[in-house]
């Protein structure tokens, strides 16, 4: 089987028994990528670094996890040459900005089009270095799970894992009709459906006597598995570790 850099660390998070291992895969993606991004390296510093954060900016979610990690100075640095750019661009956009018409009953077709400078503040808002890594990363991720399958001792990992969440179920599936090998086929399908079966079932079961703890009939009963069934409900519906602390940087 063709080893590559994705193989090991997709192995090894199925030896975990997180409710996803591609969530774990894509925490490990994404702190790496914004230690990388604002860490001790400085990698924002080089130019061709800082070439692609002046193009690709940050949504607000990995702006927060930036601002959490630490090292506002980086912080700004980045912003400060991203700004020289945006500035740039929208005095562009208004320069060539047609005002629409008055609305009324004979508004022309190109009124109600959407005007170059929408599209433009659109693409700017849309776009994220961290997110295109991550997607990168994520997209590797799933091709190599389909090369993984072939081997039958990650087969047993698969068929004893916890399934996956909503959002890469969503993912396996959108890949999978032309990554996965023939001889696979029946097995993925099943197996699949099978563990989102199970385990959807198990993690609403622990999330329904969470809701019963708190009856007071229930007061002096055991929890089982129940007390963190609200973040790994969460996580099992939209891949995110919702009691995560924020990730930042180690103290020097
Ligand atoms: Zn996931
Ligand atoms: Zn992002």
């Amino acid at each position: 089987m063709k080893e590559s850099i994705y193989t090991i660390p997709l192995s090894e998070a199925y030896d975990t028994t997180d409710e996803c291992p591609f969530c774990h895969l894509e925490r490990q993606v994404e702190q790496r990528t914004i230690r990388y991004t604002i860490g001790p390296g400085a990698s924002y510093m080089e130019p061709e670094v800082r070439a692609a954060t002046d193009k690709e900016g940050f949504c607000g979610a990995h702006f927060k996890k930036m601002y959490d990690y630490g090292n506002s100075l980086g912080n700004a640095l980045i912003m400060q040459t991203y700004f020289v750019a945006l500035f740039e661009e929208m005095t562009r956009e208004m320069d060539g900005f047609q005002m629409p018409g008055k609305r009324g009953l004979f508004s022309k077709k190109s009124d109600t089009e959407e005007s170059s400078l929408v599209k433009w503040a659109r693409q700017k808002q849309g776009s994220c270095y961290i997110c295109n890594k991550i997607e990168y990363n994520m997209e590797r991720y799933a091709e190599t799970f389909f090369m993984l399958i072939r081997d039958k001792d990650f087969r047993a990992k698969v068929e004893g894992s916890k399934g996956l969440c909503m959002r890469h179920f969503l993912r396996l599936m959108e890949v999978a009709p032309n990554k996965v090998p023939n001889d696979q086929r029946e097995w993925f399908y099943t197996t699949i459906f099978r563990l989102m079966r199970e385990n959807m079932a198990r993690v609403k079961g622990d999330l329904d006597w969470f809701v019963d703890k708190f009856d007071y009939r229930n007061a002096s009963a055991d929890w089982k598995n129940s007390r963190d069934a609200v973040s790994r409900t969460m996580q099992k519906l939209q891949g995110i570790y919702p009691a995560d602390p924020p990730y930042k940087s180690e103290p020097r």
